[in-house]
């Protein structure tokens, strides 16, 4: 699982947090506009734009070829409920995971079926998938991507933090990673599942699909920045509405600092409020947002979701929130 590249930088909450992020991450100077919330508070927000590749690893690899392709050689699969390395065994095993003998995605001869063109992938990654790419492992390309490049995104994320007195629904893209990639809502796993593919994810839960080029799904400790002390985790990523997010917390950790809220956040001494990430099997690294977020929806105001705005539906079949 995920290797882990840190930088020396100690988070502090009172420094501010784009000094987090690690050099190539950003494609852009971070900015100060003025912005106005969820809530109706006019402030100023940070115009973060990133990269859109991982700065501190490489993207990949996702899906096996063969059906003995082990850990090593492969990315991983999460469903909601489980985690698994895509290795051959987790592909030979795949009728009985899902107690589905219609999946088949190798060729009986040891070859695993998997989106090997841009054509292929692209047939794959929407949301109707094309009947001759069911039982297809699906993966992306950087080099597919328009003109070869990583696609970036741009979000307003408040300077100060506004809490709410409610929680609001966490919507895609949840946040940014210091290490420069969007952090999307949860991957529409049972669309994917219904045609009989596997979207695979790179072991730091990120993959490529055609319109947000590559994205995170799944906290597995990638992107972490500085060292945190015992029982905490360190920082990877900024919410929407501001707050830092941190790795996952094991359950002994969450027995030491009490329960988290219902958006999986808690106070510290040390960090301020902020939340971690959900376990990577359970799909969505956040489900909702404590502070208020930059109206027009997260991603900022209309228009400036992204370049090339994504469309609903991408990797998917059926068009859920993302993918
Ligand atoms: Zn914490
Ligand atoms: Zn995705």
């Amino acid at each position: 699982m995920g290797s882990s590249a840190k930088s020396s930088a100690v988070p502090d909450p009172t420094a501010s947090w784009p000094s987090l992020f690690m050099p190539g991450a950003l494609a852009k100077d971070v900015s100060i506009v003025d912005c106005t919330l969820s809530d109706g508070t006019e402030t100023s927000c940070y115009e973060i734009t990133v990269a859109g590749t991982p700065a501190d690893h490489e993207v990949g690899p996702f899906c096996p070829r063969t059906t003995t392709a082990t850990e090593e050689e492969v990315g991983i699969w999460l469903d909601g409920e489980n985690l698994y390395d895509v290795t051959g065994e987790f592909i030979l095993d795949l009728p009985s995971i899902y107690n589905d003998d219609e999946w088949m995605l190798h060729d009986g001869h040891g070859h695993v079926h998997v989106t090997d063109t841009r054509e292929a992938f692209e047939a794959a990654a929407r949301p109707d998938v094309a009947e001759e790419y069911e039982n297809y492992c699906v993966e992306g390309r950087m080099e597919w991507l328009e003109d070869g490049e990583p696609v970036t995104t741009t979000v307003q994320i408040p300077v100060s933090p506004v809490r709410q007195d409610d929680a609001t629904p966490a919507r895609a893209p949840l946040g940014v990673s210091f290490n420069g990639v969007r952090i999307d809502a949860a991957a529409p796993v049972d669309a994917i599942l219904g045609a009989h593919t596997i979207a695979a994810f790179d072991d730091c839960g990120g993959h490529v699909n055609p319109f947000e080029g590559y994205h995170m799904h799944a906290a597995t400790g990638c992107g972490e920045v500085g060292e945190a002390p015992d029982g905490e985790t360190a920082p990877f990523a900024v919410a929407m509405d501001g707050y830092l997010i941190h790795g996952v917390l094991d359950s002994e950790d969450i027995g030491k600092v009490g329960d988290l809220d219902a958006c999986n956040g808690h106070t510290t001494g040390e960090y301020g409020y902020h939340y971690h990430a959900r376990s990577p099997e359970l799909n969505g690294v956040l489900t909702c947002y404590m502070g208020a977020t930059v109206k027009g929806g997260p991603g900022g105001p209309p228009g400036r979701g992204g370049p090339g705005g994504p469309p609903p539906g991408g990797e998917g079949p059926p068009p859920h929130d993302h993918n």
